[in-house]
């Protein structure tokens, strides 16, 4: 479904991801691991096009995507919920979701109802301004507007970083009916390996802007695991 090979990525003259090589299989949740600063959010936007430049190939469905704009890649079936969320606080709930939209094939402007069904307090509250949500209540409003955009892959930053705890089973929640019951392909970047074992179904470790380990989750050792996660 999505996959990369050999991708180095930049910012300006930084050079940040070397080599990179994954691939996210249709349906799956694929589970993107690592200590901060490796290069997890810069591999994320990469795929959206969205550091300065890349080299290297990425595919979805076999199509590639490499030489496309960030908004071509949204079309073609990408969404990212980044890791602030970027929410517009002075939009209504509505309106930011609406947003998502906008990289629609369709041209439809709604709200979509699967949103609605999964986020009823969002439902409740449209004409609301979304700076008044909690960071809880912006992560769901952030995977709304991903939604919206009808997308077949969702990229996901630390969705549940900075986020009560007792919310965060929540989300978790969302993200396992999203990928079981509406069949999107996920690309989950986790601190959580409790979190990332019980969901994703493949790994990747990132190590310095490169892929250290890679495999199924059952692979993903205690061993690994602390080689390169522990502080
Ligand atoms: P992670 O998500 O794993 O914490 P990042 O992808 O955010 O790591 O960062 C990887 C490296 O890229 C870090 O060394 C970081 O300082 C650098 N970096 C991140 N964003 C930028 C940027 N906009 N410009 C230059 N360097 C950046």
């Amino acid at each position: 479904m999505l996959a990369l090979r050999d991708v180095d990525s930049f910012y300006g003259s930084s050079h940040v991801l070397h080599q990179v090589g994954l691939e996210a299989k249709s349906g799956e949740i694929l589970a993107v691991l690592g200590r901060n600063g490796v290069g997890k959010t810069t591999l994320l936007k990469t795929i959206m096009g969205l550091t300065s430049s890349h080299t290297g190939a990425i595919e979805v469905d076999g199509a590639s995507i490499s030489e496309m704009q960030t908004h071509q890649r949204a079309r073609s079936g990408i969404a990212y919920v980044p890791q602030g969320r970027e929410i517009i606080p002075d939009f209504t709930i509505r309106q930011n979701i609406l947003m998502g939209c906008f990289a629609r094939k369709d041209g439809k402007r709604a709200v979509p109802e699967l949103a609605m069904e999964l986020f009823p307090y969002l439902a409740d509250n449209l004409n609301r301004p979304g700076g008044v949500l909690s960071g809880g209540q912006q992560q769901q409003l952030a995977i709304a507007r991903a939604l919206a955009a009808d997308p077949r892959v969702l990229l996901l930053d630390e969705p549940t970083e900075g986020i009560q705890p007792n919310i965060v089973e929540e989300i978790e929640a969302i993200i396992v009916r999203l990928n079981k019951e509406v069949g999107l392909t996920v690309v989950l970047v986790e601190q959580n390996v409790g979190f990332a074992r019980q969901a994703a179904q493949g790994f990747v470790l990132i190590e310095k802007g490169r892929v250290a380990e890679a495999g199924p989750t059952a692979e993903l050792t205690d061993d690994l695991v602390q080689k390169h996660m522990a502080v």
